[in-house]
């Protein structure tokens, strides 16, 4: 098309041909900007409409959302705080303060608990009651001391020196009781406890109700670990040269206090005189309280401190089947009566004397009436 305009058109002059030339470009610019504007415009106009779209429909869910939301939760669970006044009425109930009276309070009806109420349980069916005694903790003692259930065993006539029933002519049980007297204390009877643990040997305590009292755990040690307890008196008097109402003080105080220490069912049921010294008042005094009353034929007087190589032999020179040997474990130390433990219970068992508790030797010895050992199998069986 150029062309054939320029070949039918003259030519026209150079400025002439610039002047056109630049009208047509300026009319070519100002169609194309007219063309931007108007594209700018649809769009302009397409994304309000876009937006007014969105807008409704947010709308309309925000509508859908909110019909749906059940409010009776928020509005019932609401409470209602009512502040405590200073001072209740009468009845209990809480007071209300001028001001909130003034204020009308709107209370709301409690919601119904959410958790169900289960149905309460039936009762249990009631069981006849079953007699069921308490275990007495003294009964395996009390049997090992020669007692009943309960009972102590009949008080022996007259004094027992030794385990020998010459009433009887009946022949000495190779056995010997080792007694210690005048404890328990905290310096001497410990380690002779420890020692006769130890090894295993059998022996009796005649303790003073004086040191029962002041060191209960003692006596506690010697009865739970299977050793016989014996009175001693309460303070160690000759008891021949007190009233007797002075002499019922010193066993009935010493038995009180080793029941206090021991229980009230503990069995206490023999004695022995301080120094030996005794009279038909003093063993009547003792029967009364169901005390035996036992002396020894054994003395090394270890109280003396005379060395302890002494004492073993003294003891290992006396002694003989159905012996009843005097040691002391108290008030003062007894470090030697300690030591010469050793010596003495290697001596007895080579002359094959077995050591036993003091019940246990009247028991072989055909004192007691019924036997220790076939009441403790009995009682174990
Ligand atoms: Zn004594």
């Amino acid at each position: 098309m150029r062309h054939a305009d320029q070949a039918q058109t003259p030519r026209a002059p150079w400025p002439e041909r610039r002047k056109r030339a630049t009208q047509a470009q300026r009319s070519r610019d100002r169609r194309a900007g007219r063309d931007r504007r108007d594209r700018r415009d649809r769009r302009d106009r397409g994304d309000r409409r876009g937006w007014w779209a969105l807008g409704l429909i947010l709308a309309a869910l925000a509508v859908l959302v909110t019909s749906n939301i059940p409010t009776y939760p928020l509005v019932q669970h609401a409470k209602v705080v009512v502040p405590v006044a200073q001072g209740a009425d009468a009845g209990g109930h809480r007071t209300a303060s001028a001001a909130q009276r003034a204020t009308p309070i709107t209370l709301i009806t409690p919601i119904t608990p959410i958790t169900p109420t289960l149905p309460p349980l039936p009762p249990l069916p009631t069981l006849p009651p079953t007699p069921m005694p308490t275990p007495d903790p003294n009964l395996e003692a009390n049997l090992r001391m020669g007692c009943t259930f309960g009972g102590m065993p009949p008080v022996l006539p007259g004094v027992i020196f030794d385990g020998v029933n010459t009433a009887l002519q009946a022949a000495p049980p190779r056995e010997v009781a080792l007694t210690f007297d005048d404890g328990p204390t905290p310096y001497s009877t410990p380690p002779i406890l420890s020692y006769l643990e130890q090894t295993h040997t059998p022996a009796t305590f005649m303790v003073e109700g004086q040191y029962v009292h002041l060191w209960p755990s003692l006596v506690q040690r010697e009865w739970r670990d299977g050793f016989a307890v014996g009175v001693h008196t309460w303070d160690h008097p000759s008891m021949t040269r007190l009233t007797p109402a002075q002499r019922h003080f010193q066993l009935d105080a010493t038995l009180q206090a080793l029941h206090a220490a021991l229980g009230p069912t503990a069995c206490i049921w023999f004695w022995r005189p301080p120094y030996g010294d005794y009279n038909t008042a003093v063993v009547q005094t003792a029967a009364t309280f169901g005390l035996s009353t036992i002396w020894w034929d054994v003395d090394p007087r270890d109280w003396s401190l005379p060395g302890t190589t002494v004492i073993v032999s003294r003891v290992l020179a006396q002694v003989r089947a159905g012996a009843i040997i005097l040691l002391h474990d108290g008030p003062a130390l007894r470090d030697e009566t300690r030591a010469a433990l050793p010596g003495i219970l290697a001596g007895l068992r080579a002359r094959g004397l077995r050591l036993v508790t003091l019940p246990q030797l009247l028991e072989d010895g055909q004192y007691l009436r019924a036997g220790v050992r076939q009441r403790w199998a009995a009682a174990m069986s």
